[in-house]
């Protein structure tokens, strides 16, 4: 069964419950990028989405026409004007629809995500979990969207802090969470009034129409306008460009590469808009000997090879105290011995294919510039052929010992490498940690209270987010989600993260009838 898209015509077709989106893919349909809330159309080249996993076609989507993009925005500005009066409470209610739908459908969408990207299903499950979660979340605070009163230093004055809806919100995505970083922006956007413009990552654009068509029925169900929720897929450099530029969009939320979002808050800068960045890491974690190893190596294990090593969040560094070093190598090859590498729609497998081709030559790069550098692989990193492996998009997870000035350490190679790394002193673990130029994620295994209170301490850790004894990827949503340095200083999700996505207004209210300055000013009128 096709979407019967053709030309750009729109197309009322689009499948709306879980099943029919899989039967859909299975008849290689065609579908528009674009979309506003009841039907999807594109102008623009067609993307051909091939599964990683043996290189199938799934369907072709029709990017986005800058023209596209200008009547989709052109809805977006309007459908601002109304949403924004509805009483966040009842936003929320439509958010909480939301994640009921997404609830029935875990499963289907799931699937999906791991044909496009790659993803095992257990992952792919939790990346639509997580979506769910943060419906919940978003649910709660459209009742708790809360401002400050502040004591007058005038009499008959009543001084507060009121939040308001901000305007039409841009949210760029990168391929690796196709779906889940998509709802950590738009599910608090909408509960504070805000509509969203997505432009998702072309090598993940299937996910979020199959995302959209599955929420989409739900802002009719409620009689609300198209416009609130608007897919724009489309290339970075023509899509992703018009919106950066674009000064009817107040904030542009931006995932992906830094050197994307260098780009991206310059263009955003220069027109005097807001940004909120989620770039690249570079993450460590440091082994002290007092850690115990079972646990790091099975958190080492999962954080450096979940996503075949394609989470922002990865483990990519892991200090290790020389006391130990020997010992923790031994059994962390012995643990990736036991990783199944395969088709991860099947049940057991562990790791599935890199995004494409291009991710597995970048990693084999990596590792000569490893080697050229000095440092030794000890185990895996090969890129995989025969049989499934037939479509170069599979490897080995590789364990390489490093020394932390490699230039090559300091750069987020987006494959599964471990950079295994000696300290000596807690001080000079915790320097080698910080001296990459990313922030994002870190954490410690250590038994011994003063070292997990040094490391989180002002000295210790300079990462967004410092766990003790856990990995650094796998992060609840219920905390703010960021990274400091060039990671980008943003923080979406949990927490107070809700405050980027509105307008502050400081407002002083006089009940006095008189007029009395701040700063016991007195204008003395004749
Ligand atoms: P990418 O930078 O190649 O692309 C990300 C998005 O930016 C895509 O949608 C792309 O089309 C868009 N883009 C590219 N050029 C643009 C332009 N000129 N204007 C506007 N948009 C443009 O990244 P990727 O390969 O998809 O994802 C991997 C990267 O994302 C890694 O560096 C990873 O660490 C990072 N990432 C960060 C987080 C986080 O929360 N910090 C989360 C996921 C991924």
């Amino acid at each position: 069964m096709g979407a019967g898209l053709q030309d750009g015509k729109r197309d009322q077709s689009l499948p709306q419950t879980g099943r029919s989106l899989i039967e859909w893919i299975a008849g290689k349909g065609e579908v528009g990028g674009t979309g506003s809330g009841s039907q999807t159309w594109g102008h623009g080249d067609p993307m051909h989405r091939l599964s990683p996993i043996d290189q199938r076609p799934l369907a072709v989507v029709r990017s986005a026409s800058t023209q596209d993009y200008r009547e989709t925005l052109n809805q977006a500005v309007t459908a601002f004007k109304v949403w924004r009066m509805v009483p966040a409470p009842r936003r929320g209610e439509v958010v909480r629809q939301i994640g009921e739908v997404l609830r029935r459908n875990k499963k289907e969408l799931a699937e999906i995500i791991s044909l496009e990207v790659g993803k095992i299903q257990a992952e792919a499950e939790g990346e639509v979990q997580e979506m769910i979660d943060m419906a919940d979340f978003a649910v709660g605070l459209s009742r708790m969207l809360y401002g400050v009163t502040m004591p007058s230093e005038r009499p008959g004055h009543r001084m507060y802090e009121q939040w308001h809806p901000l305007g039409p919100v841009g949210v760029i995505t990168a391929f690796n969470f196709p779906v889940a970083v998509w709802s950590w922006n738009a599910f608090i956007a909408l509960v504070c009034g805000d509509t969203v413009i997505w432009k998702p990552s072309s090598k993940a654009a299937l996910s979020a129409v199959a995302a959209m068509s599955l929420i989409w029925p739900v802002l009719k169900e409620n009689d609300l306008p198209d416009g609130i929720l608007n897919l724009v897929a489309g290339p970075g450099p023509s899509i992703g460009e018009a919106m950066i530029q674009d000064r009817r969009i107040p904030l542009i939320s931006a995932t992906g590469s830094v050197r994307m979002g260098r780009h991206v808050a310059a263009a955003v800068a220069s027109r005097v808009g807001r940004t909120l960045l989620e770039l690249g890491g570079n993450n460590a974690v440091v082994v002290c000997p007092s850690a115990d190893l079972e646990l790091a190596v099975k958190a080492i294990v999962f954080g450096a090879i979940g996503t075949a090593g394609q989470r922002c969040t990865t483990i990519r560094r892991v200090l290790v105290h020389a006391e130990l070093f020997d010992t923790f190598c031994t059994r962390l090859v012995r643990s990736y011995r036991e990783i199944r590498i395969g088709n991860p729609l099947n049940v057991g497998v562990h790791m599935g294919p890199l995004i494409d081709a291009e991710a597995v030559s970048t990693m084999q790069i990596a590792l000569k510039q490893l080697r050229d550098q000095g440092g030794k692989v000890i185990y895996g990193g090969q890129a995989l052929a025969g049989g499934i492996f037939d479509t170069g998009t599979y490897v080995t997870p590789c364990i390489a010992e490093a020394r932390p000035d490699m230039p090559i350490v300091h750069v987020e190679t987006f494959a599964p490498i471990l950079y295994v790394i000696r300290f000596r002193t807690l001080e000079e673990a915790v320097a080698h940690l910080n001296a990459v130029s990313q922030g994002l994620s870190s954490a410690i295994f250590t038994n011994d209270m003063l070292e997990a209170e040094a490391f989180l301490s002002a000295s210790g850790s300079d990462c967004g987010i410092a766990n003790v004894n856990i990995g650094t990827s796998g992060a609840e949503i219920g905390g703010a989600f960021g990274g400091e340095k060039d990671t980008g200083g943003g923080r979406e999700a949990g927490s107070d993260a809700w405050r980027a996505y509105m307008r502050r207004q400081t407002v002083t209210v006089n009940w006095s009838r008189k007029m009395p300055l701040a700063q016991g000013i007195e204008l003395k009128l004749a």
